[in-house]
């Protein structure tokens, strides 16, 4: 997989990388299409994180209630837990990073076609995480 973001003004990524998936995009230019995809990919993101678990094994997922009442923000950080046991492989991680990054494809494509920004979606949300620190806690 390669790794060359070093090559793009990291300022620009986000509206070089849509400019890249505009031009790239005609088969699937409806907005029904993107929608759809979007959906695709999502399902696609799940079933490699449980292919992950059920078919290559080098992660497991060992569930169970979580407990958030009367607790204060470092005992929830402490206690939260993600379920996931192990490490994801090599193989895994390759195959999520596909999927992951045909997500945002069609996320860029669902912001060229309402005339969104990415990167202005991105700070703000980044900004608003920043701003609101724990109380912005999802
Ligand atoms: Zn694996």
């Amino acid at each position: 997989m390669s790794r060359n973001l070093e090559v793009y003004d990291k300022d620009n990524v986000c509206k070089e990388f849509q400019e890249q998936v505009s031009k790239s995009l005609i088969r699937h230019k409806s907005v029904l299409d993107i929608i759809t995809k979007l959906d695709e990919f999502n399902a696609r993101i799940n079933r490699a994180v449980a292919k992950s678990v059920t078919s290559c094994g080098c992660i497991s997922i060992h569930a169970e209630k979580q407990e958030f009442d009367g607790k204060s923000y470092e005992e929830l950080t402490d206690k939260v837990k993600t379920h996931l046991h192990g490490t994801i492989c090599e193989n895994c991680k390759d195959i999520l990073e596909i999927e992951i990054g045909d997500y945002l494809f069609y996320l860029a494509a669902l912001c060229n076609t309402l005339e969104l920004d990415l990167f202005e979606i991105l700070s703000q949300e980044h900004d608003r995480n920043k701003t609101l620190g724990i109380f912005s806690l999802k």
